[in-house]
């Protein structure tokens, strides 16, 4: 399992600073504390986010390093960029279990989700499609139930 490797978390960069370093990155302190915010993110935050963040840590560390850190990591493939239609960017790392994204369009919360019956359809379109599937990126935009309106059915009855 994953435990041993998770209780070392608490580690400066984290998980992620030692996924820069099995792929070669040179760690400078900016980008361990880059990679400890991610490793520690449990959300989407963008780049003036992550800034924010590594700032508490580093008073030093300015956005365009964020900036260019991040785009780093993100081609080395240990996190990845989303978008949820708000035209920016936010990142996450990689996690080991795929999931996808619903975001609730009211306040802009993100909810993780993995469904596994989902998965295989998207294989089963893909196949039938005369391919294999080795990727996607999926998000789900949506309000909760108990705020949107009543159904038009409803409202009519007088
Ligand atoms: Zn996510």
């Amino acid at each position: 399992m994953k435990r041993a490797e998770r209780s070392q978390g608490g580690v400066f960069g984290g998980r992620l600073e030692r996924l820069c370093v099995d792929r070669g990155l040179r760690m400078t302190g900016q980008r361990r504390v880059v990679a400890r915010v991610l490793s520690e993110a449990r959300d989407h935050p963008d780049v003036e986010e992550v800034h924010r963040r590594a700032a508490a840590i580093n008073r030093r560390i300015s956005i365009a390093t964020v900036y260019r850190t991040l785009r780093l990591f993100e081609e080395a493939g240990i996190i990845a960029r989303l978008e949820f239609g708000e035209g920016r960017a936010r990142y996450e790392r990689k996690s080991d279990e795929h999931h996808d994204h619903l975001i609730d369009t009211s306040t802009g919360q993100v909810i993780e989700f993995h469904d596994s019956a989902l998965e295989a359809l998207q294989e089963r379109i893909a196949a039938r499609l005369g391919f294999r599937l080795v990727g996607h990126r999926l998000e789900l935009f949506g309000e909760p139930l108990d705020r949107t309106e009543p159904p038009p059915a409803k409202r009519e009855r007088r």
